[in-house]
């Protein structure tokens, strides 16, 4: 019998459930029509993990450039507000990108298709709505660099090229990121509508994120506090295992700042070489707002203006009680924070069991490494090696170290969770930064090896790879400060 074609079947069985059930937070938009979009990689793994026929996506790029519009998509653009560096602007929203629709995986979770430089759309001011290729792939690269590491996170589906030409500096290649996130509610989404006055609307935010995000919740007697407090929980989780890792985010903006508590919109992020709460890599940055050791101050704050935003909601009659009991639980946010940041220096530095001296040899630690030229993460992989009886790294002369030594094996002559334990949670293999930029730059001029050897390098970072010493390194003497850049 002859084989009769097949029925084209649609790249994704969308179910858009904001744009369904959300009208009024957002604009139908499609993206721009583009000369030449193509995959340049696509994400295989997530996508099987998103039941995505890969094979299909492969040969989509005007589908993930955002030039043609797939079966079931609505796509739209989402408008939200935001304080940036400080300073509120009433209307942000996507600027340049579009959520595309949304996808249920087999699991039952549901996830955003959002492409992010596919186009001006009603939010764009002054920016052309583009994206350009060094800073998709930077986006990839972080995403699945943390995913990997266990840090909740967006994470990149593809990145498309799209024939054009963007002028940034230079003229640049144009990119689209296809982006997975497990939804774009922002802070600064609920601040677009309270500063307008809409009690309504951000009720509705309200009850939308606690059925997307916190089902559980929403039979509570208090469901919008309640969700303020899971939201102060899981940022206070995030931003503990950002610090843990040496991850500076470089852009805190609330609009940047999600509900769902996933990492989102890596633009001037790096990881820290040494250990330095004054660490700031953006360009941008200049008085250090979104400096390593601040971030938890910043989200403290940011979380701040999401409570503004719920005064109404928590209790319509009496502001005064609704401001007391969501002060009670911001002010939760320090101590949580503190928690989810010393049960991870427990696991980074062999602690079993918690005795009361654990947070000054937490600290005590950081301290001796601050100021000295020590590669922060190679440190935790070398205390597992003192662990072992081997003195490596900066353990295998006198250090700044010794006394602390002393005070850690007395400590876990208390109770050990053993080398291995801490090698499971202290990676060998970060995003650093030189080796980002020289993959980038390869990409740039059509040379993806680089980029390809640096993603699987880091999407295993805790296992020691054969082959892979040049990565566990820090950067060559001369590299110099680093700087990135945002917004591009
Ligand atoms: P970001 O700094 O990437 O979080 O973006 C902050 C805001 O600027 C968002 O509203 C973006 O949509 C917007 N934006 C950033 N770059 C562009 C661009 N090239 N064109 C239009 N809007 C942009
Ligand atoms: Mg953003």
């Amino acid at each position: 019998m002859p084989d009769l074609p097949l029925p084209d079947l649609p790249l994704f069985a969308f179910d858009n459930s904001f744009a369904r059930e959300m009208e009024g937070f957002f604009v139908e938009w499609q993206g721009d029509k583009l000369p030449n979009p193509q995959v340049l990689r696509l994400n295989r793994g997530l996508a099987e993990t998103l039941g995505l026929d890969a094979d299909a996506l492969a040969g989509a790029g005007a589908v993930l450039a955002g030039a043609e519009v797939p079966v079931g998509a609505n796509p739209l653009a989402m408008a939200y507000a935001g304080h940036q560096f400080g300073g509120f602007s009433p209307q942000l929203g996507d600027g340049r990108a579009l959520l595309l629709g949304e996808i249920v995986a087999p699991s039952g979770k549901r996830f955003d298709l959002h492409l992010k430089g596919s186009g001006r759309t009603p939010f764009s001011r002054g920016g052309d709505g583009k994206a350009v290729l060094g800073p998709v792939l930077r986006e990839y690269l972080f995403g699945e660099a943390m995913a990997a590491l266990g840090i909740a996170t967006t994470r990149a589906l593809a990145a498309a090229t799209t024939g054009e030409k963007i002028r940034r500096d230079g003229p640049q290649q144009g990119a689209v990121l296809a982006r997975i996130a497990a939804s774009h509610l922002r802070v600064g989404t609920f601040q677009f509508f309270a500063a307008r006055g809409e009690v309504d609307r951000v009720r509705q935010l309200a009850d939308y994120a606690i059925t997307r995000h916190f089902p559980h919740l929403a039979s509570s007697d208090a469901p919008y506090l309640a969700m303020f407090e899971a939201v102060v929980d899981a940022q206070a989780a995030l931003v503990a295992q950002w610090v843990l890792v040496g991850f500076v985010h470089g852009v805190m903006n609330t609009d940047n700042t999600t509900i769902s508590g996933e990492t989102i919109d890596y633009g001037p992020c790096a990881f820290i070489d040494s250990y330095d709460p004054a660490a700031v890599f953006s360009s941008i940055d200049r008085n250090g707002r979104y400096a390593y050791g601040n971030q938890s101050a910043i989200m403290h704050w940011n979380l701040t203006k999401l409570a503004e935003t719920l005064i109404d909601l928590v209790n319509p009659q009496d502001s005064e009680a609704a401001i007391a009991v969501l002060t009670t639980a911001l002010h939760r946010f320090p101590a949580l924070y503190e928690g989810y940041w010393l049960a991870g220096m427990r696991a980074k530095l062999g602690l079993g069991g918690e005795e009361p001296e654990d947070l000054a040899l937490a600290q005590d630690f950081l301290a001796a490494a601050e100021g000295q030229d020590i590669d922060y993460t190679q440190l935790f992989r070398d205390l597992a090696e003192v662990v072992r009886g081997k003195r490596v790294g900066v353990f295998a002369a006198p250090s700044v170290f010794d006394d602390w030594l002393v005070r850690h094996r007395a400590r876990l002559a208390i109770e050990s969770a053993g080398a291995d334990a801490m090698d499971a949670v202290n990676p060998v293999y970060i995003l650093r930064n030189h080796l980002v930029e020289a993959a980038l730059t390869d990409a740039a001029s059509g040379d993806m090896a680089a980029f390809d050897r640096l993603l699987a390098v880091v999407s295993q970072p805790f296992a020691v790879q054969a082959g892979a010493e040049e990565f566990a390194k820090p950067a060559p003497a001369g590299f110099g400060a680093h700087v990135t850049f945002c917004g591009t």
